[in-house]
This record gives C-alpha cells, sequence and structure tokens, in this order.
C-alpha cells in the first residue's frame, strides 16, 4: 500500500509528454498550449481612448467650465484626421484612437454640446492621461504573452484572437479507451434482472477522460472471465491511456491484474492509502498507461479524478494538472476510521463572508448521489480520526463554489 502523494508522483513520472499539434483557434477551448505565444501587435495598438468624450489638453482647463472649439470627430477604426490646439477638443468615442495635442479625454456626460456640436463646455477638470490607455501599455508588439502549459480558457482564446493567434500550438488529445470489467453490469437500455445492475462507471468515466481533454473510445464490457478481459486489454494497449473498471480487489473474479500482467504491462502499484478506492492499480506498458480503477462507482471517479485526470493533463503539457483545493471550514462532524487518506463529499460555499463546507451523508463508496450532489471532497489525513464542526479542512473542489 503506498501513500496518495506517492502514487501520483509515480503516475507523473511515468505520463510521457505527447506531440504537440497546430489546431485553429476555435478548435483550442480546454487544450493546453505547447509553446509560448508573442503578441505580433502592441495592445492597444495606438493610444485609444476609454470613453466618448472630448480628447483635449489639461492646460486649457484652468479654470472651469471652459468653453472649447470642437474641430473634428474620431470614431473607432478611423485614424484621427487633425491635431487638438489650444483651446480645442475633438469629439471621440470608445476606442478610437487619441488625436495628437490631446493629453486627456474628458468623458461627454462631463460636458455640454454647444452651437450644434461647435463648441463645448467642459465643466469639470480632469487629471493628464485620463481615459487614455496608451499604446502598448497592456501588452507591447513581440511581448511573450501566454506560457506553455497555460489551458486554454475562454479569457485564453480572447487573448489569442487579440495577439494573432489563429493557429495555436497543443499538445495532442489523449487517446483514452475504457475497458469496463462485470458480469453483474447490463446497459442503461436495459432493466437490470436478479443480481444485475447498471454499467455507470462505462459513462462516468468516458465522461471525466473527455473533459481532461481526451479522445475516448469505449471497449464495451468484458464479463469477469479471464480471457474475455484478457481480450479487452489486447485491444486498449494501443491507446495511450487504457482504463479498466472493476476487478482489482480480492474478489475470487477479480481477474484485471493477471490479465495486464499476461500482456507484460508493469505494475507499478496495486494499493493506494486512500479512501475510497484503495485498490488503485497503475502500470505501463512502453508508452501507454493503464489504470485499473476499483469498479465502485464513488471510486471509480475519486481515483480518475486524482490521478487519471493529473495523468491526462501532464501528458498534454499542462503545468496544472491538480483540482483546485480551498480550506473550508466543516459545519458537521466528519470522521475517517479508514486509516487511509479520506474524500468525503461535501458542498462548500459562501455563506455570511466564510467559506463553509457542508458534509453530505454519503454511504461510501458506492454512494454515486452523493457523490453527485458534492462539488468537493474533505481531506482527512489518515492519522486524523474526527474533525468537529467548526473546523478547517482542506476540500479539493470538483465543481463551481456554490452560493447560499
Ligand atoms: P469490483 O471492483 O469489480 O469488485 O466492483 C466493486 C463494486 O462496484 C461492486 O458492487 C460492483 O457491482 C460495482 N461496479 C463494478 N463495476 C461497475 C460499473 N461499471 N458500474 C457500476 N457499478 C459497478
Ligand atoms: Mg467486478
Amino acid at each position: 500500500m503506498i501513500l496518495v502523494d506517492d502514487a501520483l508522483r509515480i503516475v507523473l513520472e511515468n505520463a510521457p509528454r505527447l506531440p504537440a499539434e497546430e489546431v485553429a483557434l476555435a478548435e483550442a477551448l480546454g487544450r493546453v498550449l505547447a509553446a509560448d505565444v508573442a503578441s505580433d501587435v502592441a495592445l492597444p495598438p495606438f493610444d485609444r481612448s476609454a470613453m466618448d468624450g472630448y480628447a483635449l489638453r489639461v492646460e486649457d482647463l484652468a479654470t472651469v467650465p471652459a468653453l472649447l472649439e470642437v474641430v473634428g470627430q474620431v470614431r473607432a477604426g478611423e485614424m484621427p484626421r487633425g491635431a487638438v490646439g489650444q483651446g480645442q477638443a475633438i469629439q471621440i468615442m470608445t476606442g478610437a484612437p487619441v488625436p495628437a495635442g490631446a493629453t486627456a479625454v474628458q468623458p461627454v456626460e462631463m460636458t455640454r454640446s454647444l452651437e450644434g456640436g461647435r463648441r463645448v463646455e467642459i465643466v469639470a477638470r480632469v487629471a493628464a492621461g485620463a481615459n487614455i490607455a496608451p499604446c502598448g501599455s497592456e501588452v507591447s508588439q513581440g511581448q511573450l504573452v501566454l506560457t506553455r502549459g497555460t489551458m486554454v480558457t475562454p479569457a485564453v482564446m480572447a487573448v489569442l484572437a487579440a495577439i494573432g493567434g489563429a493557429r495555436v500550438s497543443v499538445g495532442r488529445r489523449p487517446r483514452v479507451k475504457v475497458l469496463v470489467t462485470g458480469d453483474e453490469l447490463v446497459e442503461v437500455t436495459e432493466r437490470p434482472l436478479g443480481g444485475q445492475i447498471r454499467n455507470s462507471n462505462g459513462c462516468a468515466l468516458m465522461a471525466q477522460a473527455r473533459l481532461a481533454g481526451a479522445q475516448v473510445e469505449t471497449l464495451g464490457v468484458a464479463p469477469d472471465d479471464l480471457e474475455r478481459i484478457a481480450a479487452g486489454v489486447e485491444r486498449g494497449l494501443d491507446a495511450d491511456v487504457l482504463l479498466v473498471s472493476g476487478g482489482v480487489s480480492e474478489g475470487l473474479y477479480d481477474l484485471v491484474e493477471p490479465a495486464l500482467e499476461r500482456f507484460g504491462v508493469e505494475l507499478l502499484f496495486t494499493k493506494v492509502a486512500i479512501k475510497p478506492g484503495a485498490p488503485l492499480v497503475f502500470g505501463r506498458r512502453g508508452g501507454a498507461l493503464v489504470f485499473g480503477l476499483p469498479g465502485n462507482p464513488v471510486s471509480a471517479q475519486v481515483t480518475f479524478d486524482l490521478f487519471v485526470r493529473a495523468a491526462l493533463l501532464a501528458m498534454q503539457g499542462a503545468s496544472t494538472v491538480s483540482r483546485p483545493r480551498v480550506e473550508a471550514e466543516i459545519t458537521a462532524t466528519v470522521k475517517n476510521r479508514s486509516g487511509r487518506r479520506a474524500h468525503s463529499p461535501a458542498r462548500v460555499m459562501w455563506e455570511a463572508g466564510r467559506l463553509l463546507a457542508h458534509p453530505l451523508r454519503s454511504l461510501g463508496s458506492a454512494d454515486m448521489v452523493a457523490h453527485a450532489r458534492a462539488n468537493a471532497l474533505l481531506v482527512m489525513e489518515a492519522d486524523r480520526l474526527q474533525a468537529e464542526a467548526g473546523e478547517r479542512l482542506p476540500a479539493i473542489l470538483l465543481a463551481d463554489l456554490l452560493s447560499s
């Protein structure tokens, strides 16, 4: 039995970095930048007005209200046709280049247009430089703006669009194959009969892999038969990552390990000091990683999140591979009698200025409903038997914070 941190280290040490590929910007969401990206322009590319108003010289506002002559107009997308001289102003729109001579923009709310727009009364002073974003103040031309390892979010896509990143170099998507094992499993379209249950892990694991950027293929369900499992494993070993669900604990019909060994998969660990999910198996054959995930639904999903997701992100070159962690005040007792690092479902939310974690009642590693209601996992170390309401515990965020 190895510790969670050691297991994660072994997984990451063995996760090969996949080659980069180029994709169109629109396809880059959720991918990981494989190279630093520099801007081909300055931002803003010119001294830009931040307001609709009047470009003027602050020297002309020694006494206010001041009356200025309006000598032109500049709209976003065009260049100013003239300069602002003494006693003059040019009407300007947000996003338009500030004309030469102007030292500030006074917002239209602080002005009164007179004589059909030929003059303007400026009712208040404005500081030099106000409402002007100088050329290059956000980004200079050639500046490295985004670093490799960055996950492409909508905000990153906006930056890429602004700096000319029409094609983006990203880590290749890992190819993941999912093999589900279990005599008891039927498909979602079927009604389970005596002793049967529906295969829920297949669907959850494929979805989790997809959200971690993988291209996913199913190998279907194999019964608990060594030959059938072995046949599935053989078909899965050409993937970057083979996920096998179930069949890794101590039962008579837990046959995944021998099936993996038959094909020369080197098992790097077969038990982790974690709850849920202790029977987690990890191995590799060449560049292919193999995870044998415990069949209990919460165990499968939690070990995926902590280990498989990290591996998939690392393979794509991500610099952050773990979920965000916060510390939250628990609102009820949380126990850990497992002797392993425990993860229990909770709803974490801001309430009255405090980050609170409401522990969810869970029947354990099969209680997928409690897990689905959680947005976080409360972490209790192996030697911590109990934490009381009011104490703080680390929480791994699985989803957005809730608000009360
Ligand atoms: P195993 O890891 O194969 O010993 O399975 C542990 C528990 O998880 C058993 O109660 C199984 O019925 C259940 N289980 C295994 N595979 C799945 C699956 N694909 N979907 C839902 N439950 C499963
Ligand atoms: Mg089983």
